[in-house]
């Protein structure tokens, strides 16, 4: 789901609007089993638009400094995980002073904004007019309390939001989402063969009424109950033979590929394994967020088994490592050996690529990290890392605030990184890591 988050100084409406957005199906994240508690989240359903909203309101208390402290942070972590910004004014106060910093945060983010002159009941709208001295657009004029300027806010709302997902509405569904899923490749690692295995076999275990459905792109199947989604690398192929520049489209192919899915199999042949151009397409995973796994296939041309796949995983550990504990699963694609165990790594990478860790344990995990190994000074002055919280899953990025930590240097955010994946068993997935400086 798209995330949209209500931002702006205490006392605004924000709460208010929350609750009127959310209404009575008010559903906390923390229904979910995993998902942080400490702020405020709902799903809406608002005319048609689903999104998830942020409520950065409540956090208001928790500290007197306000702007430097937490509040802050949870206001810049909500604007990092959000697809929107709903800005909140007080329409009968105008624009105050303290208006401005949060302004600043919004505008400096780049996340298109929302403007809502709210408090707005009965016309009253004079505040509404300097609104427009925020430089964030035209102004709503808007009531949380009464429920005035709704229509004007869908409107907003639909034309800022993001293309919904084609799969999202499935999600509700009993078996769930389907999980896409695509194997890439240098040409002749066996990634056809691959894929006819999986869904012949799967016409054997459902029988043919299940059938196959494919259109451009993919390919329907389930593993095991749970619904996939094949990224069809064939039909790339027929295409592309069209074409004739074969070596230019298989770097795109490859790129579409890769866009596609949640969960991309970088096949390698087992025989010719970590070309060049097999580390090519794992970067292109890694700078793309996906989820990865690797699998080796033709293993049954491998006559030393346990000793080359000893080798192959001290090479990705060597070779790759911002994907650090990826798994490596050997297979043979014609021969149907190891395709049940690649999946169980498919589904399992899903998982940690989807997971999110509460506020409160990152932030026990980084004092305890930053205990044991302190950042170092620069120029003299300590670097303080006050907060961490996750803002996003699909890969995993989190934020960190503190001070000066734009002088923290290489090895200690890459130590920070591999704390993070530790901490939270967070194997194989590329991590992402937002540094804040808060003064
Ligand atoms: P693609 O270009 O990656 O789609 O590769 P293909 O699926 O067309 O396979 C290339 C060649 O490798 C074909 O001759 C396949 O029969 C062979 N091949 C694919 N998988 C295996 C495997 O697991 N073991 C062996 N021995 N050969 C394989």
């Amino acid at each position: 789901l798209p995330t949209v988050a209500i931002v702006g100084r205490p006392n605004v409406g924000k709460s208010t609007l929350f609750n009127r957005l959310v209404g009575r199906k008010l559903a906390l994240v923390d229904d979910r089993p995993g998902v942080t508690r400490d702020r405020r989240e709902g799903d809406v359903q608002f005319g048609g638009l689903s999104f998830r909203v942020i409520d950065t309101a409540g956090l208001e208390e928790a500290d007197d400094d306000t702007l430097t402290g937490r509040m802050r942070m949870q206001t810049e972590a909500a604007i990092l995980a959000a697809d929107v910004v709903l800005f909140v004014i007080d329409a009968r106060a105008g624009v105050l002073p303290a208006d401005q910093p949060f302004a600043e945060l919004v505008r400096r983010s780049g996340v298109p904004v929302i403007l809502i002159a709210n408090k707005a009941e009965g016309g009253a709208i004079a505040g509404a007019y300097e609104a427009f001295s925020l430089g964030l657009g035209d102004p709503i004029p808007f009531s949380a309390e009464h429920g005035e300027g709704l229509g004007e806010l869908h409107e907003a709302l639909k034309t800022t939001l993001p293309e919904p997902d084609p799969d999202a509405e499935d999600e509700d569904g009993p078996e769930g989402r389907p999980l896409r899923v695509a194997i890439v490749g240098r040409p002749n690692a066996g990634k056809s063969t691959l894929i006819n295995r999986m869904l012949g076999e799967e016409r054997l275990l459902v029988g043919p009424e299940a059938g196959i459905t494919r259109d451009s792109i993919s390919l329907d199947w389930a593993w095991r109950g749970r619904r996939i989604k094949l990224h069809d690398t064939a039909g790339m192929r027929r295409r592309a033979r069209i074409d004739d520049k074969l070596e230019k489209l298989a770097v795109s192919d490859g790129l579409r590929a890769v866009r596609f899915a949640e969960v991309v199999v970088v096949l390698l042949d087992a025989t010719i394994p970590f070309e060049k151009q097999d580390l090519t397409i794992v970067d292109l995973v890694e700078s793309e967020g996906r989820a990865l796994v690797i699998g080796l296939n033709k293993w049954d041309l491998v006559a030393d088994q346990p000793g080359l796949l000893k080798t192959l995983r001290e090479d990705c550990t060597r070779l790759l490592p911002q994907v650090r504990g990826v798994s490596v699963v050997p297979l043979s694609g014609l021969a149907g050996d190891g395709v049940d165990r690649l999946m169980q790594a498919v589904v399992q990478a899903a998982e940690v690529w989807d997971r999110r860790v509460s506020t409160s344990r990152i932030n026990d995990w980084l004092s305890e990290a930053t205990s044991r190994n302190p950042p170092p000074a620069v120029s003299g002055r300590r670097i303080k890392i006050r907060y961490a919280t996750q803002v996003k899953s699909r890969p995993p990025h989190f934020a960190l605030f503190g001070n000066q930590l734009n002088a923290l240097p290489k090895s200690y955010t890459r130590y920070l990184v591999n704390g993070l994946r530790e901490a939270f068993d967070l194997p194989g997935t590329p991590i992402r890591l937002s540094l804040r400086t808060s003064q």
